[in-house]
């Protein structure tokens, strides 16, 4: 008896893990740069503006035989309107269902009072998770130090790193430390799947990127892309319609810019990432609408797996 258990453990060293980990942070810490860095593939959008994760996105990773799935959260803050508060209760129960949590900070910003309400949320909920330092390209030494031990004041990490996830400094030391608090376990997606985030919403989102990145203050706030939709050819070449939501005509105006020179702009960029994701040749079709409530609008959360009662 005892023979045949052994010989159906899977406790002896090589066993196969599996689990959850969530990265946790303020906006703009790195969380997506991280992500991508550690899945080795643009699955989350990064960009310099703050709030541009809107759900969760998991990237998969397989690293060493084990299999690591991702969320990347939305960013941690003091919710306002109705969509802060969908984000941030996103937030927390990713990291509410994850094997082992990893909270990441910019060590340039410091512990402001976001990072604050992390540490002490996580203090509060008496969940240990793993600090990691990040942007220390930007920073020197003794600032890192002192950094360091301002966090751990409130003993809410077992281990802190340092990271700069854009270089990849430390981020394999962290990995490390990250596969060691994995439980053991089958994985639980298939070998070739990066991210369980639908094609659809997956393009939208790149467009949405793209439209961050060529606007400027605060009108990239009023935007949402929705991918209307997505066909496949004989071919294999794939044609995708999106609209791009705007809260007001003046907004439409330039999104659109002179000519449509803008819009063109976008799409253009879109369609290489695109390409690149997918593997095959891609035709993107961008409208422009106004559509003044859509932060309101019920359909927009449930697509994107996030509470529209938060
Ligand atoms: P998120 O909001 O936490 O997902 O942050 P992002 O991953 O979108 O990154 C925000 C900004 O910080 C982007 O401009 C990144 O290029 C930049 N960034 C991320 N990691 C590093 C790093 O290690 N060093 C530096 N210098 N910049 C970084
Ligand atoms: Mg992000």
């Amino acid at each position: 008896m005892a023979d045949e258990e052994s010989a159906i453990s899977t406790e002896p060293d090589g066993e196969i893990r599996c689990g959850y980990v969530a990265l946790l942070g303020a906006p703009n810490v790195g969380k997506s740069t991280l992500l991508n860095r550690l899945v080795g593939a643009k699955v989350s959008i990064v960009t310099p503006k703050v709030q541009t994760t809107r759900n969760r996105v998991l990237g998969i990773a397989v690293t060493s035989g084990d299999q690591i799935v991702y969320v990347d959260t939305p960013g941690i803050f003091t919710p306002q309107k109705r969509l802060d508060r969908a984000m941030v209760a996103a937030a927390w129960g990713g990291a509410a269902d994850a094997d082992v949590v990893v909270v990441l900070a910019d060590a340039k910003r410091g512990l402001d009072a976001d990072s604050g309400r992390i540490v002490a949320g996580l203090a509060k909920a008496g969940r240990r998770a793993l600090l990691a330092l990040n942007k220390i390209d930007l920073v020197r030494r003794e600032t890192l130090l002192q950094l360091s031990e301002r966090f751990n004041k409130e003993g809410a990490f077992e281990e802190t790193f340092m990271i700069s996830a854009l270089g990849g400094d430390g981020v394999d030391t962290l990995l490390e430390a990250i596969r060691a608090r994995l439980p053991a376990g089958p994985w639980l997606f298939p070998e070739d799947q990066l991210t369980d985030m639908p094609q659809r919403l997956m393009a939208a989102e790149v467009t949405r990127e793209k439209a961050f990145l060529q606007l400027h203050q605060e009108l990239p706030y009023a935007i949402d892309v929705e991918t209307d939709s997505w066909s496949e050819q004989d071919n294999g070449e794939v044609r995708v319609e999106q609209t791009v939501y705007v809260r007001r005509d003046s907004q439409k105006a330039i999104v659109l810019g002179k000519g449509g020179s803008r819009i063109k702009a976008i799409g253009s960029a879109a369609r290489a990432d695109l390409e690149e994701m997918f593997g095959h040749k891609l035709h993107l079709f961008l409208h422009v609408k106004v559509r003044e409530n859509w932060p309101e609008n019920r359909a927009h959360y449930r697509e994107r797996g996030l509470d529209f009662d938060a």
